[in-house]
Formats: C-alpha cells, sequence, structure tokens
C-alpha cells in the first residue's frame, strides 16, 4: 500500500505553501502527482480508491479558520464559506427563506451523511461522475487520452448538449442553484491575493480545455461563495430528477429565478445541470418567461425552447423530456412559493 503524508493546514497562506499540484494535473500526469487539497475528502477519497489518483501528500483544509460562516444579510446578500457543510447550507433559515432553490438543491444532494462531510468548496471542484472518466480502464479525453467513449458507448446519463468533444456531466447539482442566483466564487489565488469570478466563468468547457472543468489552478483555494441579495419579488425553485428516489447522481436538475412583477416575469435566470459538461443557462426559456410572463403556456413553451439545442446521444433522447417536463414544473411552482 502506498504511504499518504497529511498536513493539517490551519491558515490559507500555511495550506498554499504545502500545496503544488490540483486532481486535473495529476490526472493527466499518469496518476503522478505531489501535494493536492482535500476538505470533505469524499471526491479525493473516491479518486484515490478507483486509482485515478495517487498523491504524495494530501493537505487537510477543514481545519483553515474563517472558511466556516454562513453570513446573510437582507441588503447586500449571502456569504457562504467553502469550507460551509451541505447539511449546515441546508439548516440556516436566511436561506431556505430568501433563497429557496439552493436550500432545495442542497437538501436533495447526495445524502444526510454524505450531506454533513461535504463541503461547498469541494463539491464545486468535485471531478465528473461519468463512468468511464471514473474507470481506470477507459483511458479518455479527460485523462490524457484520446476517446470520448460516452460518444458510442454507455451515454444514458451523459450530456444531451454541447456533447461533441466530451459527454460527460458536471457532478455538483448545487452548482445549478448557485447559477441561477448569480453567485460569485471567491477565490485565494497562488500569489497571496483575491479574485471574484462571475460562478459562469469558473466552469470551463471541454471545447476550452479538456484538461479541466473549472479555472482553479494550482495553490488556489475557494474561500467562500457569494449570492447577491434578492428582493421579495423573486421567486425561485430547484427540481432534481435522479435515476431513483434515493440518495443519487441528478439525471437532469433544474434550477429558476425569476423577479416577478404580478404575472409579468421582469428578469429570469434559467439553469440546466446535468445537461452538458458543466451547467448551463437555457436562455431561450428566459426570453420566453420575461417576454410571456408565467403561464401555464409560456412555462410550457420555455420547457421548449430550453431544449432547442439538444443533440442527443443514442441512449439518452429520453433526458429532453425529463428536462422539459421538471423545468414546466419548476417554472409554476416558482410562482406558487
Ligand atoms: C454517493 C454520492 C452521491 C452524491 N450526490 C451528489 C448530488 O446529488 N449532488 C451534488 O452536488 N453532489 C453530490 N455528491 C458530492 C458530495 O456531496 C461532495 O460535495 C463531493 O463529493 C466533494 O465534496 P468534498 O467537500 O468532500 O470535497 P473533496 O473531496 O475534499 O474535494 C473535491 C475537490 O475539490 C478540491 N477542493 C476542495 N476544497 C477546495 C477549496 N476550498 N478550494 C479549491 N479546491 C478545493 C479538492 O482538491 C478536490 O479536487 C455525492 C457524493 C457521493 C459520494
Amino acid at each position: 500500500m502506498k504511504k499518504i503524508r497529511w498536513y493539517d493546514a490551519t491558515t490559507i497562506k500555511e495550506a498554499q505553501q504545502e500545496v503544488d499540484t490540483t486532481v486535473s494535473a495529476i490526472l493527466q500526469n499518469n496518476k503522478r502527482g505531489t501535494s493536492i487539497i482535500k476538505s470533505g475528502g469524499l471526491d479525493v477519497m473516491d479518486l484515490m480508491k478507483e486509482g485515478l489518483i495517487a498523491p504524495e501528500k494530501v493537505v487537510n483544509i477543514r481545519n483553515v479558520t474563517g472558511l466556516d460562516k454562513i453570513e446573510f444579510s437582507a441588503k447586500s446578500g449571502v456569504r457562504i464559506g467553502a469550507n460551509v457543510t451541505l447539511a449546515a447550507i441546508e439548516k440556516n433559515s436566511d436561506i431556505r427563506n430568501s433563497y429557496l432553490a439552493l436550500h432545495q438543491a442542497v437538501a436533495k444532494a447526495a445524502t444526510p451523511q454524505l450531506r454533513n462531510m461535504s463541503t461547498l468548496g469541494g463539491n464545486l471542484a468535485q471531478r465528473t461522475r461519468c463512468w468511464y472518466f471514473r474507470s481506470i480502464d477507459h483511458p479518455c479525453l479527460r485523462k490524457g487520452g484520446d476517446t470520448c467513449f460516452a460518444k458510442k458507448g454507455e451515454n444514458e446519463y451523459h450530456a444531451v448538449m454541447n456533447n461533441g468533444t466530451c459527454a460527460s456531466v458536471y457532478a455538483s447539482s448545487v452548482a445549478t442553484a448557485l447559477m441561477a442566483f448569480g453567485a460569485v466564487v471567491e477565490i485565494a489565488d497562488e500569489n497571496g491575493g483575491r479574485k471574484s469570478i462571475p460562478i459562469e466563468e469558473f466552469f470551463v468547457t471541454p471545447y476550452e480545455d479538456i484538461r479541466k472543468e473549472n479555472v482553479l489552478k494550482a495553490g488556489e483555494i475557494i474561500t467562500a461563495v457569494v449570492l447577491p441579495a434578492v428582493s421579495d419579488k423573486v421567486r425561485s425553485y430547484y427540481i432534481k430528477q435522479g435515476a431513483r428516489q434515493s440518495y443519487d447522481w441528478a439525471l437532469a436538475d433544474v434550477a429558476v429565478v425569476m423577479e416577478m412583477a404580478g404575472k409579468k416575469c421582469k428578469d429570469a435566470k434559467v439553469v440546466l445541470g446535468a445537461a452538458s459538461p458543466v451547467p448551463v443557462r437555457a436562455k431561450g426559456a428566459e426570453s420566453v418567461l420575461m417576454e410571456n410572463g408565467v403561464l401555464e403556456s409560456s412555462a410550457l413553451a420555455a420547457a421548449e425552447a430550453s431544449m432547442e439545442k439538444a443533440t442527443p446521444l443514442e441512449k439518452n433522447g429520453y433526458k429532453v423530456t425529463v428536462f422539459k417536463t421538471i423545468l414546466q414544473r419548476a417554472i409554476l411552482k416558482a410562482t406558487q412559493s
């Protein structure tokens, strides 16, 4: 058995001094690598057990001070520290009252035990659950190989759009809701500075760089995720469809955030998760809602518009219908919430 060194960091600076690579870089380097970050450890341990990464050192950031707070203000929004667990987000009443779709997304992720361990930062930076990516016997594009095995293989859970290069889907269903609220990811960079990136720019598509799913570089640490304040006119809803009712990854999930004026919709953000290699805004659906308001007919039209660019693979055409159904439902439920 390979020995692993363990380092308990107590400050961001200390963690940055100890870390010298990322999971993505190790995957490209034929498993070799030295030192990576671990927060909840669920994905890091899974990747190690799957034989996909074999770091020499694991830097535990769970004890880094200041990353475990939820700071809410009705005026400025909510700042959720990167080490806050999904369980703590789920229990927070300010988040439930003001950011219902986020509460719903978190409450539907994984299981209660896993949510007790999962951190928000780790959840955003986890790697895809594509079974070819997770298999040591399949050297796929994301691991430095030259094939996407899903495109002609068992692709029933895979991407129904933007799947020309790699057909994996992003694992975080929490990200679907965060994007609908226009979240910003705060990052401590490798030079000791801080930067804030809109969540839509945090993700990296396979067309941009097949090796990565997010912009993080070695030594960069997510410190928090910030959601802007929402007015009392904002309505939101999130629905996740899995293969089973019990814990499962999303087959399809949608988040809707709308600013309403009666039945009129002044602003809409509609996000699809598990549709594409990264979460995507359904801008066609947003336009339908803003032009027509929220009615049974416009909810249906928005759901149709959300799948206009779908390019399903041989075995996942059913996901197009699932997306349309849950999106129509989420739009109508949001106005009743
Ligand atoms: C059976 C199962 C079902 C699940 N279902 C769902 C689901 O339905 N929806 C969902 O959203 N999630 C789901 N998850 C994911 C889970 O909830 C965790 O969020 C996820 O596995 C990783 O979180 P973690 O804190 O354990 O991260 P870790 O495993 O510690 O880290 C994950 C990655 O993030 C990096 N990292 C960690 N923290 C930071 C940071 N602060 N800054 C920069 N990089 C960082 C690590 O280096 C690593 O690359 C599921 C997991 C399992 C095992």
